[in-house]
């Protein structure tokens, strides 16, 4: 099948480059501890040898830091780094890796007497420096607050795009063009809307596919795969990552997964002229990476999908994520979230954190907490049965 590309510019990362005139690229990330620079050089390496263009790894620290210089010093990979709240990791990070990626939505935390345009000069400035590409990364679950209170609580999709096109706007004006986008949720319908309406608007910039907290196969390949087959199909995308939940031997899983999705299309191999309307139970969790404290995590979600099968008619969502670091915000969609620390699970009813639970003690709390919502949904009248009430 002929796809007609977008005419997205050519951004240059490492020995690579994406844009309309380059193969779309799959990456991954690393879910192993950063600063176990071992496991994670041979996950790096495994993740490239199944056909990952770009791997990324999580640096939260200055130990991590130091643990990306050796690891650099030990791969060939095409290395990308996430940073979050704290923006000022840039520097430490930037020199070691290939691409760097920003969060619109983390940037008000540190520092809150700076602008964000102050700190965005000094990325860009980071970047430019250490021959770094970035991405402007918005994502569903930490979307700049100002851009959030403009639109009614059920438009997620507005405030996402809004974000990114004012990031492009302002790293337009400071003359940097070696940026792509992402705009990420756990729904793909809300994947496809948002970036159908950010290359609307933006058809010159490359952008990054991805479903986050997709989940455990084969779900989570199927929602990504309705995404991807939409966007991608329209000539939308140009590097694409698989978020599954996998065990860390498992993990090349998700590049394959990617490959063989983007050969499906271009085969004329889609399914999904439908779009996803998920009126049954909906369990979605995150892909982990270095952040997860307990590797009783990947277990959990897959006990926790098992156990909840029997609500399987009920349209209530579970979240469950690695780490406390963003599993708090990542959750807050759901009608029931949980994520994991090093020995407690913490778990919450729509916007109500009702504790932290051992792992052992999580699912019989979770299981509970479950029949009330469905005995809730089961006395409404028809007509909301099937809405998510998020309570
Ligand atoms: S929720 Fe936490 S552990 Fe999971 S992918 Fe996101 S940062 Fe990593």
């Amino acid at each position: 099948m002929s796809i007609s590309r977008n005419p997205t510019r050519s951004v240059q990362i490492g020995h690579l480059a994406i844009g309309s005139a380059h193969p779309i690229v799959v990456q991954s990330m690393c879910a192993t501890r950063t600063q176990d620079v071992h496991a994670t050089v041979a996950q790096a390496n495994d993740l490239a040898a199944a056909g990952a263009g770009i791997v990324r790894i999580a640096v939260d620290n200055r130990n991590d830091a130091a643990a990306l210089a050796a690891i650099r010093q030990n791969t060939e990979t095409t290395l990308a780094v996430d940073l979050q709240e704290n923006y000022r990791m840039a520097e430490l990070v930037a020199p070691h890796v290939e691409k760097i990626r920003y969060n619109p939505g983390h940037l008000f935390h540190h520092e809150k007497q700076k602008s964000w345009q102050d700190k965005v000069r000094y990325l860009v400035d980071t970047a430019s420096k250490n021959d770094c590409a970035m991405r402007v990364g918005v994502n569903c679950g930490s979307v700049d607050p100002d851009k959030r209170a403009l639109y009614p609580a059920d438009d997620a999709v507005s405030p996402m795009v809004e974000s990114a096109l004012e990031h492009c706007d302002f790293l337009d004006s400071l003359s940097f063009t070696r940026y792509c986008v992402s705009l990420k949720d756990s729904n793909p319908n809300r994947v496809i809307d948002a970036n159908r309406r950010f290359a609307g608007q933006r058809p010159d910039i490359p952008l990054h596919l991805g479903v986050t907290e997709a989940g455990l196969p084969p779900e989570g390949i199927i929602k990504t795969r309705i995404a991807f087959e939409q966007l991608i199909g329209a000539g939308i995308g140009d590097t694409v990552r698989v978020s599954l939940t996998l065990a860390n031997d498992r993990k090349a899983d998700e590049v394959r997964a990617g490959h063989e999705i983007l050969h499906d299309i271009y085969n004329g191999r889609v399914r999904s002229v439908v779009r996803f309307e998920p009126d049954t139970l909906n369990v979605i969790s995150c892909p982990s990476c270095s952040r997860v404290e307990n590797e009783a995590f990947v277990d959990l979600a897959q006990r926790v999908k098992q156990m909840t099968r029997y609500a399987e008619a009920y349209a209530i969502t579970i979240a469950v994520m690695g780490c406390r670091v963003n599993g708090p915000g990542e959750t807050d969609d759901a009608d029931l979230g949980l994520w994991c620390g090093p020995k407690y699970v913490n778990l919450k009813r729509g916007g109500e954190k009702l504790g932290a639970f051992t792992y052992d003690e999580i699912l019989p709390r979770l299981k509970r907490e479950l029949d009330d919502l469905v005995d809730l949904r089961s006395s409404a009248p028809e007509c909301i049965v099937r809405k998510k009430t998020g309570a």
